[in-house]
């Protein structure tokens, strides 16, 4: 598994040759670094300023993590529903793209499990700690990444079967380019995970206020629910729909912070009994496949 041989040029989508620790593009002439061997695939004419302005509020956020590896119950339940809800134990060798990775829970799980990981990031400091994190843990054979902007992908076409993109979209100023980004780079039989928030007119309105907050603050620009999703990704068919972070579980969550006394995956486990109701849910996460024409 060679990075190498995945990507292209973000302005152009012409062939990238490596020299020494530089790429430069065989159609455009474009050059592109690398830092710390991860390659910097981003066209900076073209980035909007909503974006520049997350991986300044990101790379802050990277600070603040530590350099260990950790993961939350409710991290683990994302792997878990990718896992149950796609094709993925039958597809041994296949390549997963997790586009946003962040902290990288999903590319780390995903990759102790035996599958090969892309892990991507418009904010290079998630990617040089989870090198340092994949390192620490024997699975740099399993995972690459790659720097870049997830409305132009540096990636080959069909380069990908398995596509995550966890809390992605609500953050991109055109999320329709995003979306047809991804379908270019997914495989004909592929199949991809999508969450996102889902719209408030489905939480309880004692909530509004503090994701209103939430969402200027981190820098969300929408909000999502099975029919906006299903439309943006018009050239898939819906596999199974989730619904996480019900009310419940955000009071609990909350009344912990105070007492610190109930135990998180017991919370999970509230919260994953209500993973088939629509009302109350915070986030919905869809699984589809590509459709056969
Ligand atoms: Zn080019």
């Amino acid at each position: 598994m060679n990075i190498d041989d995945i990507v292209v040029c973000p302005k152009c989508s012409g062939a990238l040759k490596k020299n020494a620790d530089k790429y430069h593009c065989t159609k455009c002439e474009a050059k592109y670094k690398t830092i710390e061997g991860i390659p910097v695939l981003i066209d900076y004419d073209k980035i909007p300023k909503h974006l520049i302005q997350q991986i300044e509020y990101f790379s802050n956020e990277s600070k603040d993590l530590g350099a260990d590896y950790k993961i939350e119950p409710w991290q683990k339940s994302y792997v878990d529903s990718f896992v149950a809800n796609t094709n993925i134990k039958k597809k041994k060798s296949a390549l997963i793209i997790d586009c946003g990775t962040g902290t990288g829970y999903i590319a780390i799980e995903l990759a102790k499990l035996g599958y090969n990981v892309l892990a991507t990031d418009l904010t290079l400091d998630y990617l040089i700690r989870l090198n340092h994190n994949a390192k620490v843990l024997g699975l740099n054979d399993k995972i690459m990444t790659l720097c870049c902007n997830a409305q132009s992908l540096p990636i080959k076409d069909r380069a990908a079967d398995y596509f995550v993109s966890n809390a992605v979209l609500e953050h991109l100023p055109e999320d329709v380019k995003a979306a047809k980004e991804l379908t270019r780079v997914v495989t004909d039989d592929g199949q991809i995970m999508v969450t996102v928030p889902h719209k408030l007119k489905y939480i309880s309105p004692l909530l509004w206020l503090v994701n209103i907050i939430h969402d200027k603050r981190i820098g969300h620009l929408r909000r999502y629910d099975f029919e906006t999703l299903s439309e943006l990704f018009n050239n898939f068919d819906p596999i199974t729909t989730i619904y996480k972070g019900h009310t419940a579980k955000v009071f609990l969550v909350l009344l912990n912070m105070i007492f610190k006394n109930i135990d998180k995956e017991k919370i999970e486990h509230i919260d994953e009994k209500n993973n088939n109701k629509k009302i109350g849910a915070n986030n919905i996460t869809m699984f589809f496949k590509k459709k056969s024409f």
